[in-house]
């Protein structure tokens, strides 16, 4: 088996402890060596055994892999508070202000149907940011879209923390946002 043909677990650019107290050491490790791991094998388990691979379940596998990595990444112990760099103009731009944006983002999450994602996504095309709201990990994406930031809405991500208030997870997300990484992603 070529093991780079496989998808591996990330390593996180932070301790467990570091995002505290916005996401517990308890919540951050199940959801990263438990959860996340569990689509890294998943989506392996699959590839494995390609020719009588179920796509939607790889779709699944695989969305879930790539969007948590994606996570990891535009989170950030004491992240930046507003958004920087070329993405603070264009998230101007296209939701009149940070505040505007920040309530359609939030509507976004809370609203997402079952499990499923909020992201901040920009179409080159069109030239302009556009909020997405991804149902389980595959499902009402944009295709060709470049994700800039996603906050996971999948119970696994709050429910130690927060219980059933995901309100309140939302609001502790924006205290750890990576706006850096989020603004690098935005390629012009
Ligand atoms: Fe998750």
């Amino acid at each position: 088996m070529n093991k780079d043909k496989f998808y591996t677990l990330p390593v996180l650019n932070y301790g467990y402890k570091d995002l505290e107290p916005h996401i517990s050491e308890e919540q951050l490790k199940i959801h990263h060596q438990k959860h996340h791991q569990a689509y890294v094998d998943g989506a392996n388990n699959i590839l494995m055994d390609i020719n009588n691979a179920d796509l939607k379940k790889l779709a699944f596998q695989i969305g879930g892999y790539k969007l948590h990595s994606l996570f990891w990444n535009n989170l950030a112990p004491a992240g930046a508070r507003k958004p920087a760099g070329k993405l603070a103009e264009y998230i101007e731009k296209d939701f009149g202000g940070f505040d505007n944006f920040k309530e359609k983002f939030n509507k976004a999450a809370l609203s997402v149907e079952g499990s499923g994602w909020a992201v901040l996504a920009y179409d080159k095309e069109i030239d302009r940011t556009l909020i997405m709201q991804i149902e389980k990990h595959n499902v009402n994406i944009y295709p060709a879209l470049e994700i800039l930031m996603v906050l996971d809405m999948f119970e696994h991500a709050y429910y130690i923390d927060y219980k059933n208030e995901k309100g309140k997870y939302i609001d502790a997300f924006w205290n750890i946002v990576n706006w850096e990484e989020a603004n690098k992603r935005l390629k012009i």
